[in-house]
């Protein structure tokens, strides 16, 4: 029997584990105790994970051999890896030098390790010389990133778990953190146990496990975050509880803001959240006169068409109250998947470059570029996640990388999404899974190393890096990912005629060492670090030459990375959501996560045993709302948006309102059929989701669309 360190795949808490391995095949898996993020806890997932592993799910699911279509809706045909990768690179140049470069596009994942992140980061806009590079973390945090850089001047979440120990007010909003981030929760669950005089304020349009925690509820009307937070700040100036001394010494632009906010009355606030004055008030005092406030906070504020606003709004809070750069106090936004922040580290999104450069920023161009060794990094902006779709739904991008993450479901309007898959000329999909809906697409199929049989680093959302380690050989014929983009463009750059390579890689570490470099003075310096020192014990950024430690705390001594050195207010006005409810589609349906599933169920939905606790899917609605249509437990029913229609099973529940829905984003089309607005066969409720974006982030509004419910006749 073997013991392996590493990370869990799953969420953003980036919890240690142990791979227990006997001879090729992974047998055990318990919490790794001396890891900081768990002490050697494991949710549900996290200690199932060695079940998804087994010879049998391997043999079920996963992808084994790189396979290629001939024809679309034919069955792929095996290949060799040369052959794949030859027709990749042949079919890449040749749409290059026909189409020119911003033709092709990369859609990858935070699933993906730090390592492949900054791979594909450098293929498409060192190599090819397109910023058409992209991800699942478009959806996912985004809007936290813009939020931080617009008030704290740098994407730097500021806290660590261990403040919840040093919070005297936990502000926990747009997060269900008992199902979502499971390990974070009992953390926060003891801390309150420990210290009763602790205030939990829970506010989200759903009153999901996380409220069974709070000392007060707020239930927020879905979209109206912007409204609350300028009607908190309305309060506290009103009551004397801002602290103007930490104003005046480390902030700007809070004139603008306070002219701002003077509308946002109570009585104007409490009608719009749907939260009465009395909670405002007491929410306000407890956040502002607290020793210590600490707010966590997820995709009810990230997915949103106004992701950006709502993150600065929230900010704007604890820069009023002095809420930051202490123990315990901050805003702390908790990433979704496992490596949200290592791809924001490499700036593997379409509008970053490495180390939280900025592609609009000339003089970070040219830094990357020298860095690479390559002329120049394009100027034009690249294509953001639901850009890159609709780009190739209206025949503009022709050809299409996705890695480790699957849009046929995840998207936002699939109809639109599945039209992109089907119009682009060419769609490559590097994959772990033979199971997911996007591989249906595929022209060629390459299979991927996943959890347990790759080696690498993840960052979570305390930023800190953790090793992600090799327990067990590849299965078949699977490559690790960074190999297959380094396999793929060298032989790109023989066909683009470039030289000498730009991807001299042999390990994981040699990839690492170079995005080490390319942090050196920036504000996520981790020149100090080593894979030799993470190999000891998981590490935070920043992490320069010469520190013994990282930092677990940011902006302890008030100066933020902005050029006067202060923090900035934002004065982001509320803004309505993209599709409010009317008459002809009256309920506000909102999307989200299961305690047991993990996105598109790939690997969780391998297990019977993680179905226990919600076995099927349902479209919960307030009791009253059931009875009103006259629906009982269980009635089949159609939820319609503009967009799309599906079918499932009615449920009735206290968590959401009057006038709400809730359905999990897991259920793909093996559990969840349905149809576009013109008929196509579509899965999931991302047929239902609007593709609306927040205009600073790019982050589609996953949370909200407006639909109607009715009872579906049976034949
Ligand atoms: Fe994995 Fe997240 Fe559970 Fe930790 S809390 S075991 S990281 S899923």
């Amino acid at each position: 029997m073997k013991e392996t360190k590493s990370t869990c795949p799953y969420c953003g808490v980036g919890c240690g584990v142990i791979i227990r391995s006997e001879g090729e095949q992974i047998v055990g898996v318990r919490g790794d105790p001396e890891h900081p993020a768990n002490f050697g806890r494991l949710c549900t997932k996290g200690s199932t994970l060695h079940l998804t592993a087994s010879a049998e799910v391997t043999r079920q699911t996963r992808l084994l051999q790189p396979m290629r279509r001939e024809h679309r809706g034919e069955a792929p045909r095996r290949v060799d890896w040369d052959g794949a990768l030859d027709f990749a690179a042949d079919a890449f140049a040749q749409v290059i030098a026909e189409h020119g470069p911003d033709s092709v596009g990369f859609y990858i994942s935070g699933q993906l390790l730090t390592e492949d992140y900054y791979v594909f980061n450098k293929l498409a806009k060192g190599l090819i010389g397109t910023n058409n590079v992209d991800t699942n973390s478009r959806l996912c945090m985004s809007s936290a990133v813009a939020g931080y850089k617009k008030t704290l001047g740098a994407d730097a979440p500021p806290n660590c778990y261990d403040d919840v120990n040093h919070a005297g007010c936990i502000f926990i909003v747009g997060s269900n953190t008992a199902f979502a981030h499971p390990i974070l929760f009992r953390r926060i669950e003891e801390a309150k146990a420990r210290n009763p005089q602790m205030k939990i304020i829970f506010c989200d349009p759903r009153r999901t496990d996380t409220a069974e925690l709070a000392d007060l509820y707020l239930p927020l009307q879905p979209g109206t975050d912007v409204m609350l937070f300028h009607g908190l700040l309305h309060i506290m100036l009103w009551e004397g509880w801002t602290n103007t001394d930490y104003i005046a010494a480390h902030t700007s632009g809070f004139d603008a803001l306070k002219s701002l906010v003077r509308e946002y009355t109570p009585e104007k606030v409490s009608q719009a959240c749907g939260i009465s004055k009395d909670d405002l008030f007491t929410a306000a005092k407890w956040f502002a006169t607290s020793p210590a406030t600490l707010s966590l906070y997820c995709q009810g504020l990230n997915q949103s068409s106004s992701g950006t606003a709502k993150n600065a709004a929230l900010i704007n809070l604890h820069l009023a109250t002095g809420q930051i750069g202490r123990a315990g106090a901050g805003p702390f936004s908790l990433t979704g998947q496992p490596n949200a922040m290592g791809g924001r580290e490499v700036g593997g999104l379409a509008n970053l470059l490495s180390a939280h450069r900025d592609l609009a920023n000339p003089g970070h161009r040219a830094e990357v570029a020298a860095l690479w060794g390559v002329p120049s990094v394009p100027e034009q902006p690249g294509l953001t996640a639901v850009e890159m779709f609709q780009a190739a739904a209206d025949g503009q991008l022709k050809a299409l990388w996705i890695a480790c993450t699957n849009p046929a479901q995840s998207m936002p309007d699939q109809a639109t999404v599945r039209r992109a898959l089907e119009r682009a000329e060419l769609v490559v999909v590097q994959e772990a899974f033979a199971t997911t809906a996007t591989c249906d697409y595929a022209d060629l199929l390459l299979p991927a190393s996943t959890w347990g049989e790759k080696e690498g680093t993840v960052t979570n959302s305390e930023r800190r890096i953790s090793r992600v380690r090799q327990a067990v050989p590849r299965p078949g014929g699977a490559r690790h990912d960074w190999e297959i983009v380094v396999d793929f463009a060298r032989r790109l750059e023989t066909r683009l005629r470039r030289a000498p390579t730009l991807f001299p890689y042999t390990t994981p570490e040699s990839i690492w060492l170079e995005h080490r470099e390319t942090t050196r003075g920036r504000d996520l310096d981790i020149t100090g670090l080593s894979y030799a020192l993470l190999e000891q014990a998981p590490q935070q950024w920043p992490f320069p030459e010469g520190a013994s430690s990282g930092k677990a705390r940011l902006y302890e001594d008030g100066v933020f990375p902005t050029p006067d050195g202060k923090a900035r207010f934002a004065d982001v006005a509320y803004v309505p959501l993209a599709e409010p409810r009317e008459s002809r589609y009256p309920f506000s349906l909102t999307t989200g996560r299961l305690r047991d599933q993990w996105h598109g169920m790939s690997r969780t939905g391998t297990l019977g045993r993680l179905f226990g606790h919600v076995p099927e899917p349902a479209v919960q609605m307030h009791p009253q709302d059931m009875a009103r249509r006259s629906l009982q437990e269980g009635d089949l029913v159609h939820v319609t948006s503009k967009r799309g229609s599906i079918v499932l099973p009615a449920q009735a529940s206290n968590e959401v309102g009057l006038s709400q829905a809730f359905i999990a984003m897991h259920w793909g089309a093996e559990f969840l059929g349905g149809v576009s607005s013109t008929g196509e066969p579509l899965a999931g409720v991302n047929a239902l989701t609007t593709s609306a974006y927040c205009p600073g982030s790019k982050q589609p509004e996953l949370k909200h669309a407006a639909v109607k419910i009715l009872k579906a006749e049976l034949p």
